[in-house]
């Protein structure tokens, strides 16, 4: 059975480390959504890898890694990635990635026009990660984008930029920047094409080959259900849809394959970038939390908001994204606290409501109503066995199962591979 592993909060939810673990178990991991705004940090054997396009399963000897259409690829991050793996004696050849040849490209252009609109003018600020995806994804949608396979035809090529580039350049020269100059572009990108080429295939014909020869895939998200563009905090969200839904549309699997579903959830909560975020803590605890949950965004270093683990944002997701078992990631972040408080309902203008709300000025003026429940005062870091857990954190794993409605399937105690405890017997998955 296929299985797909997505964020339930504001990305950072420790995805990868998870992806990682539950690697092992699978033929094929695949990416479905996003770029290289997403940061994924391992840790394998004492050693630290950031991974960005490639999925988690690179670390995996004889995986299959997979870069499915629903991305946008900035082919000279990949470029750059592949040669801090090699670097770093991980082997990456056609053999264990593939590109989908539908995959849109993000090109500088995309970068430009993210640092433009993130400057502030017009107030418009996201706090995006400036990587271009917004403005690679809207291309994509324009129907505009230059997309992996047009790499291989230069005149197709050319044709393709023109009309890129059309559109580019008077949008540069409102904002008073220079044009693109099309041949000079066209060479780039001709220039990396023997690099890409051997790893561009038709991806949705390479997964549902593998389902049908008995393999399992692994579907990796990126970011997290709460900066979906359709179901996050609009407008402060991603440009992709994040959820375990996209999954199709993203690979060429039909939805039926999408398989069991994985939410991954941090034991609190994190957002880095602007927008609303209920249970943000910018008191003593919050600087606590980010502190020893080392709270810094693997892709762009700015430190993250931390704050208390919602449970109607939890509830709301765990449902829309339709999750069928949760893992909670960080527990140990929580070990000196005295209390810990879990977000059980809001009040908007002093009306208790039990959802969040879809209006950004409702969305920036709910206040969260607490539910307090005793810390553990233990050191959890690294335990990996479920008998070995303190009470407290047993009964706090217990209210999360209970508020969100879904089964608590694994529980991270540490980034490391190994510390990660399986709560189910079975193998529901
Ligand atoms: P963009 O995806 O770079 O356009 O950024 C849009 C919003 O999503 C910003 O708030 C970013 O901080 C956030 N974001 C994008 N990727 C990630 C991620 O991988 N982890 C956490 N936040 C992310």
């Amino acid at each position: 059975m296929n299985i797909t592993v997505s964020g339930v909060q504001w990305g950072d939810e420790g995805k990868g480390k998870i992806v990682d673990w539950l690697a092992s178990r699978y033929d094929v991991v695949a990416r479905f959504q996003g770029g290289n705004n997403a940061g994924h940090t391992l840790v394998v054997n004492g050693k630290t890898f950031k991974l960005s396009l490639i999925p988690s399963g690179i670390l995996h000897p004889g995986k299959l890694n997979v870069i499915g259409g629903g991305t946008v690829l900035d082919p000279w991050a990949l470029l750059r990635e592949i040669q801090t793996l090699e670097d770093a004696e991980i082997k990456v050849t056609p053999d264990n990635l593939v590109i989908a040849d539908t995959t849109t490209l993000l090109l500088p252009v995309h970068k430009d026009l993210d640092h433009f609109r993130e400057s502030g003018v017009n107030n418009s600020k996201i706090g995006t990660t400036l990587r271009g995806i917004g403005p690679a994804y809207e291309d994509k949608v324009g129907r505009r984008s230059i997309r992996v396979a047009d790499l291989r035809y230069r005149s197709g090529l050319q044709d393709r930029l023109q009309i890129l580039l059309h559109h580019h350049n008077a949008l540069r020269q409102g904002l008073g920047a220079e044009p693109v100059d099309l041949d000079q572009l066209c060479q780039q990108l001709l220039a990396i094409e023997s690099k890409l080429s051997p790893f561009v295939r038709p991806v949705w014909a390479i997964l549902n080959e593998a389902n049908a020869g008995g393999g399992n895939i692994l579907f990796e998200g990126a970011q997290g259900a709460l900066l979906d563009i359709d179901h996050g905090t609009y407008p402060f969200v991603t440009s992709s849809s994040t959820l375990p839904g996209a999954v199709a549309a993203g690979t060429g699997i039909g939805p039926k394959r999408i398989g069991h579903s994985l939410g991954i959830c941090k034991a609190y909560s994190t957002r880095v970038g602007e927008g609303p975020f209920p249970t943000e803590l910018t008191c003593q605890t919050g600087r606590l939390l980010a502190k020893r949950g080392r709270e810094k965004g693997t892709v762009t270093g700015r430190d993250r908001r931390c704050g208390w683990l919602d449970a109607v944002l939890l509830k709301q997701t765990c449902i829309i994204a339709g999750i069928d078992s949760l893992a909670i990631t960080k527990v140990d972040v929580l070990d000196e606290l005295e209390e810990i408080n879990i977000c059980i309902g809001y009040e908007l203008d002093g009306q208790p409501i039990n959802h969040f709300p879809a209006a950004v000025v409702e969305q920036a003026r709910v206040t969260p109503i607490y539910l307090s429940v005793p810390g553990w005062k233990e050191k959890t870091e690294g335990i990996n066995n479920a008998d070995d857990l303190p009470v407290g954190v047993k009964n706090y794993i217990s209210k999360i199962e209970e508020l969100s409605g879904v089964q608590i399937f694994l529980l991270s105690t540490s980034p490391r591979r190994e510390d990660t405890i399986q709560l189910v017997e079975d193998w529901v998955i």
